[in-house]
């Protein structure tokens, strides 16, 4: 017989909806005509029609759901702007020049970011806490503690090496052999973000539109017309910021985006001086595992959020929360008995080469696959994407604004393989591990 789940204790819905839940607007018309339709109003959309209102463009931002619902608040808030690829792999890819540009980007897109919470005002429990990377063998220890010093002499930013004699003044664990730090790192509540944009943007003249599914583009004359569920407009430009929730409606970009269900957990409020114990410095957490862990302290400093790979592809199977409860627990013993209050999960997306982008096709521009790590890279390559579209001079091209990401061989919308990539990861892993000794 097939294994059913009981209903869970918890909840399926993030936790960040508690204090900050999404909701569709009040219902408005469409209006007949814009200068910019954008697809997606998440960090992207918005962050792009914000510049683009500011800039005197009519702009309307079409969601499909609650502008919110896909992953703009359902992530775990780390304002990590990762490349996931590696120096040597990059410049293989790239070639040295771009290469060095998207790294050197990173620090502009954090710096952004930051600027963009303290100019606007946005209320989003921000914390530039710093980030601590746990090591797993002597090996990524060394590769951890040499990143290190490459950024604070290349980039100027702090960050150092923590043996692990000294890792329990940063995390109440012995499961680590040590790890790294660096300061330019925080958290924040992302669905309190994300409604704090929405804010700015609708003051900024930005058109917000909720269950306004965008069904076609069709470039007509100089311009385009959008439909939509909701009814036709037209454009004179379109960009499109869908990212993990990119649909049928653009087939050419699905089999160029792998959507992937990224998964977390919440605890319940830990008993007082736990917390002072296990995250003694409440720094946001990361290691150094291809399929690894990403977790934090609550805005509140009373639970602990935990977060990785989900490995599911449909409906809402129990395995993944337990499998991150079962590793919540290797790194923290003392969490055995702890009751968890909310397990969601979200789509990351993707592209092959795992480089998010700006890019053309037909004229529409689009701004999309943040591979896990959006926080800082969708307001960022949003904006860049708004410049773009404005066609300013000025603006020092972007290193992401590039070629269009190849599609995925023999892919239509169904990972099919995905399985495979993940026994690949898990193999990664495990020799890892075996040369780290465990
Ligand atoms: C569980 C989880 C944890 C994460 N943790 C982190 C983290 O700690 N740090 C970090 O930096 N990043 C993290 N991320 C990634 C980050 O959340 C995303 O990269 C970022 O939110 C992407 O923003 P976006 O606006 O591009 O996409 P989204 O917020 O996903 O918005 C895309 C929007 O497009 C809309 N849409 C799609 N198709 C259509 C259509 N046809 N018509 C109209 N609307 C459409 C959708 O409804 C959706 O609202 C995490 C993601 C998940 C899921």
């Amino acid at each position: 017989m097939p294994e059913t789940n009981p209903a869970p204790a918890h909840k399926t819905t993030p936790f960040w909806w508690e204090a900050a839940p999404v909701r569709p607007l009040p219902e408005k018309s469409l209006p007949a005509t814009v200068d910019v339709a954008i697809i997606g109003a998440g960090y992207t959309g918005l962050s792009a029609g914000l510049h683009l209102a500011r800039a005197g463009r009519s702009v309307v931002c079409l969601d499909k759901m609650n502008p919110g619902e896909g992953a703009s608040s359902r992530n775990g808030g780390i304002t990590s702007g990762n490349i996931r690829l590696d120096h040597a792999t990059l410049v293989r890819r790239f070639g040295e020049p771009r290469a060095m540009a998207i790294e050197a980007e990173g620090k502009k897109a954090r710096e952004f970011l930051y600027h963009l919470l303290a100019t606007e005002n946005i209320a989003c429990d921000f914390s530039l806490s710093g980030r601590f990377s746990g090591a797993l063998g002597p090996d990524d220890y060394e590769s951890l503690a040499r990143t290190a010093e490459k950024l604070e002499k290349k980039l100027g930013i702090e960050a150092y090496a923590v043996p692990q004699s000294e890792q329990r003044n940063y995390l109440g664990t012995d499961f680590y052999r040590g790890g790294s730090v660096r300061m330019d790192i925080g958290g924040l509540q992302p669905a309190k973000f994300h409604a704090e944009l929405l804010r700015v943007a609708l003051a900024a003249g930005v058109q917000v539109r909720s269950g306004a599914a965008v069904t076609s583009v069709e470039k007509v004359g100089s311009g385009y017309q959008v439909t939509t569920e909701a009814g036709r407009i037209s454009a004179r430009q379109v960009l499109a910021c869908t990212n993990g929730y990119t649909d049928n409606s653009d087939r050419w970009l699905r089999r160029r985006m792998v959507p992937i269900r990224s998964r977390i957990i919440a605890t319940e409020e830990l008993p007082e001086g736990l917390m002072a114990t296990l995250m003694p410095k409440l720094m946001m957490c990361s290691e150094t595992r291809n399929l690894g862990f990403y977790y934090r302290p609550s805005p509140d400093n009373k639970r602990i959020l935990f977060g990785g790979r989900d490995g599911s592809t449909s409906g809402e199977p129990i395995e993944p929360t337990l499998h991150l409860k079962r590793n919540l627990i290797e790194i923290f013993p003392e969490l055995k008995d702890v009751t968890l209050t909310h397990s969601w999960f979200g789509h990351v997306a993707m592209h092959r080469d795992m480089i998010p982008r700006i890019f053309e096709r037909d004229g529409v521009v689009y701004a999309t696959g943040f591979c896990g790590s959006g926080v800082v890279w969708a307001p960022w390559i949003g904006t860049q994407a708004a410049r773009k579209l404005l066609g300013d001079k000025d603006m020092e091209p972007s290193a992401f604004d590039f070629r269009p990401p190849s599609a995925v061989p023999f892919y239509t919308g169904k990972p099919w393989f995905m399985p495979g990539v993940m026994a690949w990861y898990r193999h990664l892993d495990r020799k890892l591990m075996r040369r780290a000794g465990r």
